[in-house]
C-alpha cells in the first residue's frame, strides 16, 4: 500500500557563520528521520523549539529540498519530479501556520483570498469559485457576508477558521498544521481542533500536526514522533507514547503535562538544563546531558531508533527502564 507521504532518512543541513575568525559551521537541523503518513490520519510531531519541527514542516511542504533523504508523495519522490509534476504535488500539500494573521492579506477580502488557490491552480469559471468558496466558508463556521470583509474585522478563531479553509480549498492530501492553536484562547483552541478533526473526516486529510502542547496532541493525534535536536527519539501510536512511554525525554514531556492522566503522574522528571546547540551537539545520545539515567555508554554511542515493545526508540536503556 502506497502511504500518502513517506519521509526516508530525512536530512537538512545549514551553513551558518561563526564570525571572521571562525569560519563557517554546520548545524543539523533535521538529522536523518523516517516515518509514514495515511490518509485521514494524524501524526503529531512534538519536541521543544529548535528540535527541528519547522524546519521538518518546510521540507515536507517542499518549500526547500532536504540535503539528503527521499520524500515520496503519493508514491512519487518529489527529487525526481519535473517542474510541473513538483508544482501539482505542491497543491497537494498545504500549510496551517501558528498566526493566521500574518498568512492572511490584510488589504483583500476574505472571498477573494479563498478564491485565488482555485483561480491559480484550476479552470473553474469565477461563478463557480464563488460557490465553492461559499460553501467552504459555510463548512468552517463563517457566515456569507463575511465574504466580502478583510482579515482585521475577524477575531482570532475567526481568522483561522479563513487560514484552514484557505488551506483546504484544493482539497489537499496532506495539511502541515504548525502550532496552529497556539496563538488562540483556550476556549477558542478546541472549536479549532474539532473543526480540523471534522474536516478530515470529510475530505480524508492527512494531518502532519506540529505541537508543543501534549493535551492539544492528544485530543488529535493517531500516532505520535518524540524529536529531539533534529532525530526522533520515539514513534509509536498515541496510545502506546501516552500510556508507556519508554525514552527519558518523552516520559520527562509528558510528566510536565499535568493534565494527561495525572493518576500516572505522582513522580514528575524534570528536564533538567537547555536544549543543547545544534551548531555543537553532545556525543553520543544527544540527551545524554539532561538524562537522570544516563551511563558512560550513552556518552560515546548514538542510539539508532529500534523497536522495542509497541514503539520504536532510541534509547540504549529502553527495555531496562521500562515502567
Ligand atoms: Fe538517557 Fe542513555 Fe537513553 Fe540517552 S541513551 S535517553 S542518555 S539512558
Amino acid at each position: 500500500m502506497n502511504h500518502v507521504l513517506e519521509a526516508r532518512d530525512l536530512t537538512r543541513y545549514y551553513d551558518v557563520s561563526q564570525g571572521f575568525f571562525k569560519g563557517n559551521a554546520t548545524v543539523k537541523a533535521l538529522n536523518g528521520v523516517s516515518f509514514t503518513l495515511d490518509a485521514g490520519k494524524t501524526l503529531a510531531v512534538v519536541g521543544e523549539s529548535g528540535c527541528g519541527k519547522s524546519t521538518l514542516a518546510r521540507q515536507l511542504t517542499l518549500i526547500e529540498p532536504p540535503t539528503s533523504g527521499a520524500l515520496l508523495l503519493e508514491g512519487t519522490d518529489a527529487a525526481k519530479a519535473g517542474k510541473s509534476e513538483l508544482q501539482a504535488m505542491r497543491t497537494k500539500v498545504q500549510m496551517v501556520f501558528q498566526n493566521p494573521y500574518a498568512s492572511l492579506n490584510p488589504r483583500q477580502k476574505i472571498g477573494d483570498q479563498l478564491a485565488e488557490p482555485l483561480l491559480i491552480n484550476t479552470r473553474m469559471s469565477a461563478s463557480e469559485r464563488k460557490d465553492a468558496v461559499l460553501s467552504m466558508m459555510q463548512r468552517v463556521g463563517l457566515r456569507p457576508e463575511h465574504y466580502f470583509r478583510y482579515p482585521h474585522m475577524f477575531s482570532g478563531g475567526q481568522r483561522q477558521r479563513i487560514a484552514i479553509a484557505r488551506a483546504m480549498m484544493l482539497q489537499p492530501r496532506i495539511v502541515v498544521a504548525d502550532e496552529p492553536t497556539s496563538a488562540l484562547d483556550v476556549s477558542i483552541q478546541a472549536q479549532v481542533l474539532n473543526l480540523f478533526m471534522d474536516l478530515q473526516d470529510e475530505f480524508n486529510t492527512a494531518y502532519l500536526f506540529i505541537s508543543h502542547n501534549l493535551a492539544v496532541v492528544e485530543h488529535v493525534a493517531d500516532d505520535v514522533m518524540v524529536m529531539y535536536l533534529g532525530r526522533a527519539v520515539e514513534i509509536g501510536s498515541k496510545d502506546t507514547i501516552y500510556n508507556r512511554p519508554l525514552h527519558p525525554y518523552t516520559r520527562a514531556l509528558l510528566s510536565a503535562t499535568p493534565s494527561i492522566h495525572p493518576e500516572n503522574r505522582a513522580i514528575k522528571i524534570k528536564i533538567e538544563g537547555e536544549l543543547p546547540s545544534p551548531l555543537n551537539p553532545p556525543s553520543g545520545c544527544a540527551f545524554h546531558k539532561r538524562c537522570p539515567h544516563a551511563q558512560e555508554r550513552c556518552t560515546r554511542e548514538e542510539p539508532q531508533l529500534r523497536t522495542v515493545d509497541a514503539q520504536r526508540v532510541a534509547c540504549h536503556r529502553a527495555e531496562e527502564l521500562r515502567p
